[in-house]
């Protein structure tokens, strides 16, 4: 195995990484909330931790990698309420979207998905054990965990109980019906009652619907077990909801959640915190419009994990040029002179590829075995396209562009050449300029050119349906 180390938001430091069990990897991202379509945050987080999986497997390890959909939530019944729709047919049209993204970004699909709302009964279990052991409370139709109860809260946000609790209380003083119920103002709920009309669920305490950290602390117990050796999400969820995951799990079985505590950075716009409220909200179907996976990969590879990233038009542009410059390493033998090569191929050729394999991915396990230095491990990529363009010998060349896309396939990069496809959206444009050209070539009595338009669009499965009005309507089959 490798001599991994990783930053640890528990312990502050860098670590050697050692799993519970040798060789094996239990490994929990926080998902999305499926309320909205996903955005550029959504999109590095999801990038992290595809790419950290990808180079545990490569590293040897055995990985089951779990990340849950929450598909429960006030922003879902609240979204759902705005638009008309019931919040279960909001959660599943956005998980398909969810779904449709992350595919659109060659991220590998966990080998676990749990819902949370196919986890409400192992919920109100969770629930009840801590009732039981006295960690937690039913006030007024709702559980609250009593966070008094669990000494080493704060331990993953590094602060101690006193700080947090005058925190919290400056923020609810104005939720005078909240302070009623909570013993302190730092309890949090793990189920809240629901009006007989909202959607819920039955339970030992009334109708109602289970709390967010309450979801991921059972479905990690559920799916992977009491302790797990990766536990990751983006670094607005260290304080309050992996502190609250902690005190959860840890209250009820006493053993620790996770051994590794991993955290992404954000993702700013134009230098300011990606976020609706200023109005620069990106989804990920937008850029998809303009620019490749392959880009947004890149870019985003880029800066290594804990890192904010300053997401510009023109850092996009860079990352395309260099993507486009990685691509043309690739092209740098043809396919008819590669299969010659391989057909010619010798025990000295072979053992060149295994060399010139061999040096460049050491130096891209170190980079990676460095906390998953990804932008060292780019810095590599981009070396061995330096090497391809300066080799001669097309032999040496092709060693080096199998080792150049082997290890860009580690990174989940493709390197295919997307630059003669074009997006639906220019597709579109260029059928109605084409008919624009045939309305103006019939007016002017141009039958020749009319009818090569039309033919040349019919092979191209363009069916066109003139209109009494004169104009023309098209659609693709
Ligand atoms: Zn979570």
């Amino acid at each position: 195995m490798s001599p991994l180390q990783v930053f640890n938001t528990l312990s502050g430091k860098k670590e050697d990484f050692t799993p519970l069990t040798a060789g094996t990897v239990l490994m929990y991202a926080c998902g999305p909330t499926v309320y909205d379509l996903c955005h550029l945050g959504h999109a590095r987080m999801a990038i992290v931790y595809d790419v950290i999986q990808r180079y545990l497997r490569y590293s040897g390890y055995k990985v089951t990698f779990v990340r849950n959909i929450t598909d429960i939530d006030d922003k879902i019944i609240n979204r759902a309420a705005e638009i008309g729709l019931r919040p279960e047919q909001l959660a599943r049209e956005n998980t398909y979207n969810f779904w449709r993204d992350m595919h659109a970004l060659n991220i590998t699909s966990p080998d676990i998905e749990p819902r949370a709302t196919e986890f409400i009964q192992a919920m109100i279990a969770f629930a009840t054990g801590l009732i039981d052991s006295g960690h937690a409370y039913v006030s007024g139709g709702d559980v609250y965990f009593e966070v008094a109860t669990f000494k080493q809260y704060g331990k993953l946000k590094k602060q101690d109980l006193q700080e947090l609790v005058s925190g919290a209380r400056e923020q609810v003083r104005s939720q005078s019906a909240l302070k009623e119920l909570k013993r302190s103002p730092l309890d949090f709920a793990l189920w809240k009652s629901a009006g007989s009309g909202e959607i819920g669920w039955e339970s030992p305490w009334g109708h109602g619907r289970p709390g967010w950290h309450l979801e991921c602390s059972t479905m990690i117990k559920n799916v992977l077990g009491e302790t797990i050796d990766i536990h990751g999400g983006g670094e607005d969820l260290v304080f309050p909801h992996h502190e609250n995951e902690i005190a959860l799990s840890e209250s009820l079985h006493g053993h620790p959640l996770a051994r590794y505590w991993l955290h992404n950075s954000f993702v700013q716009i134009d230098a300011e915190k990606m976020s609706k409220s200023l109005g620069n909200f990106k989804t990920i179907q937008d850029l998809l419009k303009t620019y490749s996976a392959d880009t947004i990969r890149l870019l985003l590879l880029q800066t290594h994990y804990r890192g904010p990233i300053d997401f510009t038009g023109e850092s996009l542009t860079a990352a395309g040029h260099g993507l486009q410059r990685l691509i043309r390493a690739t092209q740098a033998v043809s396919s008819e002179e590669a299969a010659e090569l391989i057909a010619a191929a010798t025990p000295e050729t072979s053992e060149l590829d295994f060399q010139i394999m061999q040096k460049f991915r050491g130096e891209f396990t170190a980079a990676m075995d460095s906390d998953f230095n990804t932008a060292s491990a780019v810095a590599v990529l981009f070396n061995i396209a330096d090497q391809i363009f300066l080799e001669t010998k097309a032999q040496t060349r092709l060693s080096y562009i199998s080792a150049l896309t082997s290890i860009a396939q580690t990174l989940g990069l493709t390197l295919e050449d997307t630059s003669h496809k074009v997006g639906n959206d220019t597709a579109s444009g260029i059928i109605e300029l084409l008919l624009e050209i045939r309305a103006s070539a019939r007016a002017k009595k141009d039958f020749a050119t009319s009818d090569l338009i039309r033919d040349r669009l019919v092979q191209l499965g363009v069916k066109l349906m003139d209109t009494a009005g004169g104009g023309t309507e098209w659609e693709k089959s």
